[in-house]
């Protein structure tokens, strides 16, 4: 049994890189865990501190007699922090990290700031007396930053100018500042309010009626929870069958409960329209979380969850780690998406942690999740009953399904098409483009590298640092998309000495120049990583199409993403395979989402809309069932192969990832874990071993890469396996081996390694 604890003291107080250890008296021995809450002696006189414990160990690596005993448990119950560190430990556990990396993920570094004191300068004088000192100033070499100060005043008179901005732009120092407060010139106001990051524009207003299936949905599960149930549901719906509002309503009743909910949404299409949304109805009860908010409003928005003075955070996957006092739902929309997987270690996926910490929080707490393409997972665990089940059929806003026609593009080459667009998604444009309606245009370019090659000897331009082909950009320059290492364009190949160098055209730029030339006059929009790379590029692309300044927009998985275009009435797939081909288990899945996704991008109001899908496959299941919108009959077949195969969710995988700058090492330390894991399965077969092999892409920033990869129907069998491997990489860390070579875990990978 355990005799020592790692504890915490005092989170608030930057304690958190600093475990101290405290010895477990007997009698406190079963009750204590990670995340309990405890009292112990603290520093000169022996202060009662609260601390939380993060860890348990038989060897106290230190003197005995040198440490103290916790005193007791924290009667004042389980605090939002102890249940955080609770998951941090579960975390740590399930998904393979240090308890630091668990700890910083759940108890975000903007903790550690002190709220912003924000200060502002406003003109005190009559603007005369005000006039006549800047002029006195201007006047005085000495006095040229009393000058700019007053110049700046007495340009805004009423708005007064933040602190900041006059010790920053202006470069006036506080000194001069305050000689002019003391003066009665100006006058200096501070304010200590917490921000929130969206500032209200209108006020709570007007609620649509829910349909009965709506209404259905709701009652049902805040029935289940009024009855003590806690589980996690699964709704299934088109984008556009009215999932938001049924979201909306299960949190105002979790609100009228005095319980507050978290909704998860995929950052991009965390957009002004959805939080508007939540905004009508929430007001300042409702906060938001996203990644260009400050480490300062990030800890403000935290403050206030934990004081009571929110019901419900939107935000991405790390806005499930909002200290509330009593949650009751957590809402992960788009439940699908492949964002709400972390790639940092620990490498932990949103739904899963949002059911562990639905089980840790007082009273547990219900999950829904939402999607128009469930992932495998969710169907599997709603099929055998494991989630409540439920789906919209009906549309809300939109005529029905898009009408869906396949381009089989290699009879279009048969039949003397070279260009990427087929003769139907021609006649089909043109045709919006004399209706005045619009058209988006959607490139499936996951797994494409635009990549640039000598068509006289194939020559394939590569990353010096990593084994993958360099991606050709505006300007002609050649970039890695794994480490960012650039170069110019060539104009010859070092190989042959060719001219005939050629970047293989698919991407979005090359597409854009085909439309222009196909549609003379025709007003294009593009949206891919090239165009939105500067901060609200992104909305400006989707305002302007979306109030009808362009005909055409064009765009990668970017514009799939949950945006309602009441003007579009086409949607055109092109290469719409190209997923088909990326060589992991999640291929077909993929595709079928993607596919699905675009297609619901068209018609979505009084207009019906259309879809043509350009393929090379068409007679392919993932092609076929998109088309069809059939989630169930994709469902079957995809399982059909995934069981076959041993994949999630039939089974569970674990790829173990070993670095390493030296390729013998890595390929020597992955012989060394398959070893130890054979080993210490013994022969039992419901584990199977498959590697070592070096990754798909063997090298990146000249870092070598080997998986040896586990499957199993038991996760913990295999977290059994991960703690192995973790305890023989310490004990070689502790003999001073392999010091160079480290390993990483992805449970139920997400996308191949
Ligand atoms: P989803 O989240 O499934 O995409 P939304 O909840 O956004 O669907 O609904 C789509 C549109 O239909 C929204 O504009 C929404 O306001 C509207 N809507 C949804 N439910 C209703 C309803 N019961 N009555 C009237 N309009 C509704
Ligand atoms: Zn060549
Ligand atoms: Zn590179």
């Amino acid at each position: 049994m355990a005799s020592y604890a790692d504890v915490i003291i005092d989170i608030d107080h930057e304690r958190v890189d600093r475990p101290f250890t405290y010895s477990v008296p007997d009698r406190l021995q079963r009750v204590i865990e990670p995340g309990t809450a405890v009292v112990v002696p603290f520093g000169k006189g022996d202060a009662r501190k609260t601390a939380y414990v993060i860890g348990l160990k038989d060897d106290p690596g230190m003197e005995p007699d040198r440490i103290k005993a916790i005193s007791g448990i924290d009667e004042s119950g389980t605090s939002a922090d102890g249940v955080l560190i609770k998951l941090a430990w579960w975390m740590k556990h399930s998904y393979g990290s240090t308890m630091i990396a668990a700890l910083k993920t759940v108890l975000p570094a903007g903790k550690r700031v002190k709220p912003q004191v924000r200060k502002k300068v406003w003109l005190r004088a009559g603007r005369d007396e005000a006039v006549a000192m800047w002029r006195e100033a201007l006047a005085k070499k000495s006095q040229q930053s009393r000058a700019r100060i007053l110049e700046e005043l007495l340009k805004n008179p009423d708005m007064g100018l933040p602190m900041e901005l006059i010790t920053g732009k202006l470069a006036v120092s506080a000194s001069v500042v305050k000689t002019l407060a003391d003066r009665g010139i100006v006058r200096i106001e501070s304010s200590n309010t917490l921000r929130n990051p969206v500032a209200l524009k209108h006020a709570p207003g007007e609620q649509v009626e829910l349909s009965r299936e709506q209404s259905d949905i709701v009652e049902s599960i805040i029935a289940d929870y009024e009855s003590g149930i806690r589980k996690t549901y699964l709704i299934r719906g088109v984008t556009g069958s009215g999932k938001t509002e049924v979201y909306i309503n299960c949190v105002r009743k979790m609100q009228e409960r005095g319980l507050q909910s978290i909704v998860l949404i995929p950052e991009i299409a965390l957009t002004w329209q959805t939080l508007m949304r939540f905004y009508t109805y929430f007001g300042d009860r409702v906060s938001v979380m996203n990644s260009t908010l400050s480490a300062g409003e990030k800890y403000d928005q935290f403050k206030r969850a934990k004081e009571g003075g929110i019901d419900v955070i939107i935000g991405p996957r790390s806005a499930l780690f909002t200290p509330f006092p009593r949650l009751g739902l957590i809402i992960i929309d788009e439940e699908h998406e492949s964002s709400y997987k972390s790639e940092n270690m620990p490498r932990y996926h949103a739904r899963e942690v949002a059911e562990q910490l639905a089980k840790l929080v007082p009273d547990g707490a219900s999950v829904i999740l939402g999607s128009a393409t469930p992932s495998m997972e969710s169907m599997y665990l709603a099929k055998s009953g494991v989630y409540g089940a439920f789906t919209l059929d009906s549309r809300h806003a939109g005529s029905g399904l898009p009408d869906a026609t396949v381009a089989d593009m290699r009879q279009e080459l048969r039949a003397g098409n070279r260009s990427p667009f087929s003769r139907v998604l021609k006649e089909k444009i043109a045709k919006r483009l004399a209706a005045g309606e619009q058209t988006m245009l959607f490139i499936n370019r996951r797994g494409l590298a635009g990549f640039m090659s000598c068509r006289a000897c194939g020559h394939v331009f590569c990353c010096p640092h990593c084994d993958v082909s360099l991606s050709q950009h505006s300007g002609g320059r050649l970039i890695c998309h794994y480490c960012g290492y650039e170069e110019p364009g060539p104009k010859v190949c070092p190989e042959c000495g060719s001219s005939y160098v050629k970047g293989f055209k698919a991407g979005t730029e090359a597409m854009e120049k085909h439309a222009a030339m196909l549609f003379p006059g025709a007003r294009i929009l593009r949206m891919d990583a090239d165009t939105t790379r500067t901060k609200g590029s992104y909305e400006s692309i989707l305002e302007a199409f979306s109030n009808g300044e362009a005909d055409i927009l064009i765009g990668t998985q970017m514009i799939v993403k949950g945006h309602d275009f009441p003007g579009v009435t086409l949607v055109g797939i092109l290469a719409a395979d190209m997923s088909l081909n990326t060589g992991d288990y999640r291929a077909a899945e993929r595709t079928w989402e993607l596919l699905v996704q675009a297609a619901g991008r068209a018609g979505r109001r009084d207009k019906p809309g259309e879809v043509v899908i350009q393929t090379y496959q068409p007679e392919h299941y993932a092609v076929r069932h998109a088309m069809t919108q059939d989630t169930e009959s994709f469902y079957e077949e995809e399982m059909g192969y995934r069981r076959l195969a041993g994949y999630p969710p039939a089974s569970h995988l674990l790829s173990v990832q070993i670095f390493d700058r030296d390729e013998r090492g890595a390929e020597e330390y992955a012989g060394k874990l398959k070893d130890l894991f054979e080993t210490e399965l013994a022969g039992d077969r419901s584990v199977s071993i498959m590697g070592p092999a070096p990754a798909m892409i063997g090298r990146i920033a000249d870092m070598y890469r080997y998986g040896v990869y586990l499957k199993a129907a038991d996760r913990e069998a295999l977290v059994r396996l991960k703690d192995a491997a973790e305890r023989q990489m310490s004990a070689d860390r502790d003999a001073g081996r392999n010091l160079k070579t480290f390993i990483q875990f992805d449970f139920d990978p997400m996308r191949g390694f």
